[in-house]
């Protein structure tokens, strides 16, 4: 049981955890970060530990950065708060959005502002049905993702998601809301099937999918350039090229999720330029602010923009808007965070030390229980397996994955198991020596996991 005088034992008593098993509270105490410096945070016994996730794939520059700190510091104590409703602005959110319009993979027009991934999400699906009733085609509302994803829990974006948890006990996915195959060769590709022929058949799935529906319903497709909370799954050779020759087909919308990718994470400032995609609309998240604090953008192309702007008047107001949108000092410290990839040349970091990162990840391809080592940038799994010659998981409920996490923690490195894969995915500030240190560590939980289950 958990002492009520500790901070652990209080938040039991309090706290409605996120994704956490419930029940299973009063016996794994909770993990308490009480600081963070550089690529590590400590916990309330003094434990430092590598962040090995950037807390949720979100913090990009690390847990002590300054210029953020007196950014957001500033901005509460020359304007706290204003909103965007009704024609108001703020310095902050203008010149956000003039970067963030520069910064874009593909030319867009306006970028609309939320608080957190899912809502960005939602805000696109939204806006993807006014604009189709704005056009005049009001039937084409079904929205196409894919099994595996993950963009978010608010009612919509849980429907986007194709992850069982996040459906199952909710009633959801919500009607109009359909999925197509996962692009994960490991596992989906037939025996001796290149990525390429596995691409073209995802694609033709899609396109028997639209044709099934009829494509006059179908309004947009949504994916994330790598999927990240599905395993981190890097798009096999050739799958968006094909996905969006179907979409053009059948004038469908494409949504790209950067919610994880965005800001240098693949080693390009967004993942649609790493993987060739072109889409109408993008949604970016976490390392907007690099975590420090909730903020998300919806940017939207002169196609949607100017359809649901022309027809706003005629069909209604846009009708859509958080109280917290644009809020001055959300927007103070995402601009300071762009304004710090470039100053300090996160890119190039990225680009120095991801060829390490991604060899130090691929070295685990020859342990006895990895099957498959994957990863882009500064993002990869590394996929636990029951039997390697024949691509066999480990049945769910021996939760190797969770144990191998555990065991890593052990050894001072946080890291994260969707499943059996489990993710990295550091702070871009880290250096080629933290890389090699932080692979070691997975390697003493390795070892141990290795003794306990191979003996
Ligand atoms: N989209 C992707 C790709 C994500 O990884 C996440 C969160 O992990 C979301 C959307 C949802 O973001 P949030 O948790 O800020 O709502």
């Amino acid at each position: 049981m958990q002492d009520s005088n500790t901070i652990g034992g209080k938040d039991v008593a309090v706290h409605l955890h996120s994704y956490t098993n419930l029940a299973a509270l009063p016996s794994t105490p909770p993990l308490v970060i009480v600081k963070g410096d550089g690529i590590h945070v400590v916990d309330d016994e003094g434990k430092r530990y590598v962040e090995g996730m950037s807390g949720l794939w979100c913090a990009s520059l690390g847990f002590s950065n300054k210029r953020l700190a007196d950014a957001g510091t500033q901005a509460l104590n020359t304007l706290p708060y204003y909103h965007t409703f009704n024609q108001r602005t703020n310095p902050a959110v203008v010149e956000l959005a003039e970067r963030l319009l520069k910064l874009a993979p593909v030319p867009m027009s306006r970028v609309f502002f939320a608080n957190s991934g899912s809502e960005a999400n939602d805000s696109a699906v939204k806006m993807v049905w006014y604009y189709h009733n704005a056009i005049g085609k009001p039937e084409k509302k079904k929205i196409i993702a894919r099994k595996r994803a993950y963009h978010g829990v608010t009612v919509a974006a849980a429907s986007l998601g194709g992850l069982d948890a996040n459906h199952r006990d909710f009633d959801l996915p919500l009607a109009r809301f359909l999925h197509v195959d996962t692009p994960h060769h490991y596992y989906g590709a037939k025996p001796g099937e290149t990525e390429d022929a596995f691409s073209t058949r995802l694609a033709e799935g899609l396109e028997q999918t639209i044709l099934a529906e009829g494509p006059e319903t179908v309004a947009a497709f949504i994916a994330e350039p790598v999927m990240g909370a599905g395993g981190v799954l890097v798009p096999p050779a050739g799958y968006f090229e094909k996905v969006q020759a179907v979409l053009a087909k059948y004038d469908i919308l494409f949504i790209a999720d950067e919610v994880i990718c965005g800001f240098g994470r693949t080693g390009n400032m967004f993942g649609s330029t790493t993987f060739g995609m072109r889409p109408d609309i993008l949604t970016c998240a976490k390392a907007l602010s690099s975590g420090y604090v909730p903020i998300s953008a919806v940017m939207v192309n002169a196609k949607v923009y100017d359809a649901i702007a022309a027809n706003s008047g005629k069909i209604g107001t846009f009708g859509h808007g958080y109280t917290y949108s644009g809020h001055p000092v959300a927007s103070a410290v995402a601009l300071e965070t762009l304004k710090v990839y470039e100053d300090e040349d996160i890119l190039g970091n990225v680009a120095k030390v991801a060829p390490v990162f991604q060899a130090a990840a691929r070295a685990f391809a020859n342990r006895p229980m990895v099957g498959e080592v994957r990863g882009v940038g500064l993002i990869g799994a590394i996929e636990l397996v029951a039997d390697k010659a024949a691509h066999k998981p480990f049945a769910p409920e021996q939760k190797v994955g969770y144990r191998l996490a555990a065991l890593a923690l052990e050894e001072g490195v946080i890291v994260r198991a969707m499943g059996d894969a489990i993710g990295l995915c550091p702070p871009l500030i880290i250096s080629a020596e933290q890389v090699t240190d932080m692979f070691a560590r997975l390697a003493r939980a390795f070892d141990k996991l290795e003794a306990e289950m191979l003996a």
